[in-house]
């Protein structure tokens, strides 16, 4: 079955990730626009992190025969930060049009601030500009009141709640986020959170329309595979094969393709692999170039 990975800051992964997920069924990642585990200085920081998932990163991953888009933004935690949200925020219009940026994200809060909040109302206002869905990030703490929040601060600005992906839920936040017409993702990690045998108990509860899951893997403790994990055991759960596929292909392309610009058609095949090719001018070979110049 078909994977999009909704969700993984590869930036943060090595080759083998890529390889592994390739070989597990994922032949598209989404990679949303976040911190960096450190708090950033400058928003140079953030000029060449941008260039990077559109650059860099996209080609790596095609080398690897996966596609990868990301979404652009300024994520909660450096909204705090006043002067380089400002200047960040006035930096995201750049990048918003470019190829490979199918939505904003993530954005939403963290510490539940005003700071945050402001950052938050000021993206969902260039996605309205610049035509493109959301994906919101939800606190880690006091979830579920962050994700009140969250859809109250979503309807007061009118924006339009099926453009919106709410993400990271569990089982109290979900059915507050299905009473919306918002979408709503799950990250599966090793740890903490929504495992697989939960996510699927969630599925058999509440079914697969608007449902996404993910791995978020990131710098932390996470696995690039928990997708792939995922499906395997809702089908260990007897859910129906369509329900799955909904979740794990067409669920995700439909959200991230609403405006436009995920070229559904182009998804059916993989990129292909051509290893001499390179991105201004390097490339993901190491000794094997150096063999192959001989
Ligand atoms: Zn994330």
């Amino acid at each position: 079955m078909r994977i999009f990975e909704p969700h993984a800051h590869m930036f943060s992964r090595v080759t083998d990730d890529y390889e592994r997920m390739a070989a597990a069924g994922v032949v598209a990642v989404l990679e949303p626009a976040f911190w960096l585990g450190q708090p950033r200085t400058t928003v140079g920081s953030f000029v060449d992190y941008f260039s990077s998932l559109l650059g860099w990163e996209r080609f790596r991953a095609s080398q690897f025969g996966v596609r990868h888009f990301c979404t652009m933004g300024l994520n909660p935690k450096e909204s705090n930060n006043p002067k380089l949200a400002d200047e960040v925020i006035a930096l995201l219009p750049r990048y918003l049009n470019k190829e490979g940026v199918v939505a904003i994200g993530e954005i939403g809060f963290d510490d539940q601030t005003d700071a945050e909040e402001r950052s938050l109302v000021q993206q969902l206002q260039l996605a309205r500009e610049h035509d493109l869905p959301v994906l919101i990030h939800t606190p880690h703490r006091d979830k579920k009141r962050g994700t009140i929040r969250t859809i109250e601060v979503v309807r007061r600005a009118g924006f339009p709640e099926e453009r919106v992906l709410i993400d990271h839920n569990n089982e109290e936040t979900l059915p507050i986020v299905l009473e919306t017409r918002c979408w709503a993702g799950h990250s599966i990690y090793p740890n903490t959170k929504v495992d697989e045998q939960r996510m699927a108990a969630l599925v058999r509860k509440y079914g697969a329309d608007r449902i996404i899951i993910n791995s978020a893997a990131d710098w932390g403790i996470s696995d690039p595979l928990k997708v792939p994990k995922t499906l395997a055991v809702m089908r260990t759960k007897g859910i129906p094969e369509e329900m799955i596929e909904k979740i794990v292909w067409h669920n995700p392309v439909a959200f991230f393709g609403q405006t436009g610009r995920l070229d559904v058609a182009d998804l059916t095949e993989r990129p292909a692999i051509d290893r001499q090719k390179k991105f201004e001018n390097n490339s993901v070979l190491r000794g094997e170039q150096i063999t192959a110049a001989r």
